[in-house]
Protein backbone atom coordinates (compact mmCIF):
# COMPACT_ATOMS: atom_id res chain seq x y z
CA UNK A 1 0.00 0.00 0.00
CA UNK A 2 1.47 3.39 -0.85
CA UNK A 3 1.29 6.28 1.53
CA UNK A 4 -1.46 8.25 -0.18
CA UNK A 5 -3.81 5.07 0.12
CA UNK A 6 -2.70 4.52 4.01
CA UNK A 7 -3.06 7.98 4.40
CA UNK A 8 -6.69 8.04 3.64
CA UNK A 9 -7.52 4.81 4.71
CA UNK A 10 -6.00 5.41 8.31
CA UNK A 11 -6.86 9.18 8.69
CA UNK A 12 -11.02 8.48 7.81
CA UNK A 13 -10.72 4.93 10.45
CA UNK A 14 -9.82 7.14 12.96
CA UNK A 15 -11.51 9.81 12.53
CA UNK A 16 -15.04 8.27 11.99
CA UNK A 17 -14.29 5.53 14.99
CA UNK A 18 -11.16 7.37 17.12
CA UNK A 19 -9.46 5.51 19.73
CA UNK A 20 -9.64 5.76 23.13
CA UNK A 21 -11.69 8.58 23.12
CA UNK A 22 -13.22 10.10 26.66
CA UNK A 23 -11.20 10.90 29.58
CA UNK A 24 -9.66 9.43 32.83
CA UNK A 25 -11.35 10.18 35.85
CA UNK A 26 -8.88 10.52 38.20
CA UNK A 27 -5.89 11.00 36.41
CA UNK A 28 -2.44 11.86 37.14
CA UNK A 29 -1.81 14.18 34.87
CA UNK A 30 -3.65 16.22 31.85
CA UNK A 31 -3.18 18.93 29.43
CA UNK A 32 -5.05 20.93 26.60
CA UNK A 33 -3.67 21.72 23.48
CA UNK A 34 -5.01 24.44 20.65
CA UNK A 35 -3.82 24.53 17.28
CA UNK A 36 -5.24 28.34 16.15
CA UNK A 37 -4.44 27.81 12.66
CA UNK A 38 -7.19 24.97 12.50
CA UNK A 39 -9.51 25.69 15.10
CA UNK A 40 -8.09 22.04 16.66
CA UNK A 41 -8.63 21.60 20.57
CA UNK A 42 -7.89 18.68 22.03
CA UNK A 43 -7.37 17.46 26.16
CA UNK A 44 -5.47 14.48 26.97
CA UNK A 45 -5.41 12.75 30.56
CA UNK A 46 -3.34 9.79 31.49
CA UNK A 47 -2.18 7.60 34.25
CA UNK A 48 1.10 6.63 35.18
CA UNK A 49 2.43 3.83 36.30
CA UNK A 50 6.20 4.90 37.49
CA UNK A 51 8.17 5.93 33.57
CA UNK A 52 5.32 4.19 32.17
CA UNK A 53 1.88 5.51 30.85
CA UNK A 54 -0.35 3.33 31.95
CA UNK A 55 -3.60 4.51 30.24
CA UNK A 56 -4.17 7.35 28.65
CA UNK A 57 -7.57 9.24 26.64
CA UNK A 58 -8.26 12.08 24.24
CA UNK A 59 -11.61 14.18 23.74
CA UNK A 60 -11.70 17.64 21.94
CA UNK A 61 -12.59 18.85 18.46
CA UNK A 62 -11.21 19.22 15.49
CA UNK A 63 -10.19 18.56 11.68
CA UNK A 64 -10.05 14.94 10.73
CA UNK A 65 -6.51 14.66 11.31
CA UNK A 66 -6.05 16.62 14.11
CA UNK A 67 -8.53 13.69 15.93
CA UNK A 68 -7.27 10.82 13.73
CA UNK A 69 -3.32 11.88 15.09
CA UNK A 70 -4.35 12.09 18.27
CA UNK A 71 -6.37 8.47 18.32
CA UNK A 72 -3.58 6.88 16.80
CA UNK A 73 -1.33 8.44 19.18
CA UNK A 74 -3.14 7.10 22.28
CA UNK A 75 -3.03 3.88 20.90
CA UNK A 76 0.36 3.41 19.88
CA UNK A 77 2.03 5.01 23.35
CA UNK A 78 -0.48 3.42 26.05
CA UNK A 79 1.47 1.40 28.11
CA UNK A 80 4.54 2.62 26.71
CA UNK A 81 7.63 4.57 29.24
CA UNK A 82 8.75 8.18 28.43
CA UNK A 83 11.91 7.18 26.49
CA UNK A 84 10.04 5.35 24.70
CA UNK A 85 7.25 7.92 23.43
CA UNK A 86 10.33 10.39 23.34
CA UNK A 87 12.04 8.36 20.97
CA UNK A 88 8.25 7.85 19.11
CA UNK A 89 7.73 12.01 18.55
CA UNK A 90 11.26 12.40 17.32
CA UNK A 91 10.25 10.08 14.72
CA UNK A 92 6.97 11.37 13.83
CA UNK A 93 8.06 14.89 13.91
CA UNK A 94 11.13 14.35 11.39
CA UNK A 95 8.56 12.31 9.22
CA UNK A 96 5.96 15.10 9.67
CA UNK A 97 8.70 18.64 9.13
CA UNK A 98 10.99 16.79 6.51
CA UNK A 99 9.76 16.21 3.13
CA UNK A 100 12.35 13.61 2.31
CA UNK A 101 12.72 11.92 6.02
CA UNK A 102 12.76 8.63 5.40
CA UNK A 103 9.76 6.24 7.33
CA UNK A 104 10.75 4.51 10.21
CA UNK A 105 9.50 0.79 10.39
CA UNK A 106 8.67 0.67 13.30
CA UNK A 107 6.24 3.20 13.06
CA UNK A 108 3.81 0.81 11.65
CA UNK A 109 0.34 3.02 11.26
CA UNK A 110 1.42 5.96 12.33
CA UNK A 111 3.19 6.29 9.08
CA UNK A 112 0.14 7.38 7.83
CA UNK A 113 1.07 10.26 9.44
CA UNK A 114 3.61 11.25 6.96
CA UNK A 115 1.21 11.59 4.21
CA UNK A 116 0.28 15.38 5.64
CA UNK A 117 3.66 16.22 5.03
CA UNK A 118 2.62 17.57 1.40
CA UNK A 119 0.33 19.77 3.04
CA UNK A 120 2.26 21.81 5.12
CA UNK A 121 -0.65 23.46 6.92
CA UNK A 122 -1.93 20.42 8.01
CA UNK A 123 1.40 19.40 9.78
CA UNK A 124 -0.04 21.43 13.34
CA UNK A 125 -3.27 19.44 12.79
CA UNK A 126 -1.43 16.35 13.05
CA UNK A 127 1.56 17.09 15.50
CA UNK A 128 -1.10 18.71 18.11
CA UNK A 129 -1.76 15.42 19.65
CA UNK A 130 1.84 14.63 20.72
CA UNK A 131 2.33 18.15 21.77
CA UNK A 132 -0.98 17.85 24.32
CA UNK A 133 0.84 14.74 25.15
CA UNK A 134 4.46 16.16 25.57
CA UNK A 135 2.70 18.84 27.98
CA UNK A 136 1.05 16.48 30.33
CA UNK A 137 4.04 14.15 30.57
CA UNK A 138 5.68 17.51 31.96
CA UNK A 139 2.85 18.33 34.13
CA UNK A 140 3.11 15.36 35.97
CA UNK A 141 4.26 15.01 39.28
CA UNK A 142 7.26 12.78 38.23
CA UNK A 143 10.50 13.52 40.17
CA UNK A 144 12.30 11.31 37.78
CA UNK A 145 13.15 13.54 34.46
CA UNK A 146 14.20 11.57 31.71
CA UNK A 147 15.27 13.93 28.66
ZN1 LIG B 1 -6.70 20.81 11.99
Amino acid sequence: MDLKDLYREVILDHNKSPRLFGRLDPADSSADGHNPLCGDRLHVTLRLDGERVSDLRFDGKGCAISVASASLMCEAVKGKRREEIAHLFGEIHAVLTHHDAPIPEDLGKLAALAGVRDFPVRVKCASLAWHTLNAALANASDPVKTE
